[in-house]
């Protein structure tokens, strides 16, 4: 270590700009080379190569990484992550296929997964709601009820313990009031953001990017804009198996032990989906993510 090595949290990206916390002050960083292998919530190390640039030496060994799926020019969703909150509400109504893909995205990546069905006041769609919902839970994913509108300080109480002591990560479709939630969380939310914006320098001044909060109460949020797809090429087979966790009990049990748990005979999985025991959707689910990854691989 020099005078000049530093250890910092990247608290932003935005395309291949970065922006690292270093004990409270911002540095623009910028990789080596082309390199883009760079996520909200690592710890890297820099080197400063002026008053607020530096440039990122080395990355610290990542406890969990989510990535995203294509579309994106980084396919790095967040690193270091502990708990995923999946926003969902009772209106307008959710995408179940999203919500899965979340959840095999956590299981994959060792990642605590909850669900925060918001909008609980909309009592016309409550009902309809908690039985989707139900869904997951049944799963053994947590569920938390709230209403970030009507219940601000209940929503803030129910949602706190969850996220102290947590590298947390907030995604959800558009409309399901992932914002509300963040701004009741984080209360100099827009502060922040200008902040982070001016010291990234991109430009225009933009809102659309990765970001890390620090919570008033401990803990850190990643708010990342839009719905995240995420990336699960990368899963192999046996792996995306073993993240449907119900797929779990049935996995010794298929006649061949290379079972596709698609159309093979004696397949445990499909006699649990033809028995109620799996959700059919959820098989679905499977054999269609099974399936993308297969084109990529091919
Ligand atoms: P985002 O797109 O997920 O970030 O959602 P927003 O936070 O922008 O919220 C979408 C809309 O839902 C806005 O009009 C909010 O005022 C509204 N909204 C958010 N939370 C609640 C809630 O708990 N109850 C009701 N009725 N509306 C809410
Ligand atoms: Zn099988």
């Amino acid at each position: 270590m020099t005078k000049h090595d530093l250890t910092g949290t990247i608290v932003a990206a935005h395309g291949r700009h970065y922006l690292a916390d270093v004990d409270g002050e911002f540095l623009q960083c910028v990789t080596r080379g082309k390199k883009t292998n760079v996520a909200v919530g690592d710890i890297v190390h820099l080197k400063r190569t002026s008053n607020d640039q530096a440039v990122i030496e080395k990355i610290a060994e990542r406890t969990t990484l989510l990535y995203r799926s294509d579309q994106y020019k980084s396919k790095l969703l967040a690193a270091n992550i502990s708990r995923l909150f999946i926003v969902i509400a009772t209106e307008p109504s959710f995408a179940d296929d999203l919500v899965s893909r979340a959840l095999v995205a956590c299981e994959a990546a060792g990642v605590d997964a909850h669900l925060i069905l918001n909008k609980v006041d909309l009592e016309p769609n409550l009902a309809r709601a908690r039985e989707r919902a139900s869904l997951y839970t049944r799963l053994g994913y947590p569920l938390h009820e709230v209403s970030a509108k009507t219940h601000p300080d209940d929503t803030v109480a129910a949602l706190t313990p969850l996220l102290q002591d947590q590298s947390s990560i907030l995604i959800g479709q558009s409309g399901m009031g992932k914002s509300s939630i963040v701004n009741l969380l984080v209360p100099d939310a827009d502060i922040a953001v200008r902040e982070i914006s001016e010291a990234l320098d991109t430009g225009k001044h933009t809102t659309t990017f990765t970001r890390l909060y620090k919570l008033p109460a401990g803990g850190t949020l990643i708010d990342s804009p839009g719905f995240q797809e995420f990336g699960l090429y990368h899963l192999t087979e046996g792996m995306l198996e073993r993240a449907f966790v119900e797929f779990k009990p049935y996995l010794g049990g298929c006649k061949y032990y290379n079972c596709h748990h698609l159309a093979e005979p004696q397949c445990a999985v499909l006699q649990a989906v033809a028995d109620g025991k799996i959700a059919k959707l959820r098989h679905e689910l499977y054999a269609q993510l099974l399936h993308e990854s297969a084109q990529t691989l091919y």
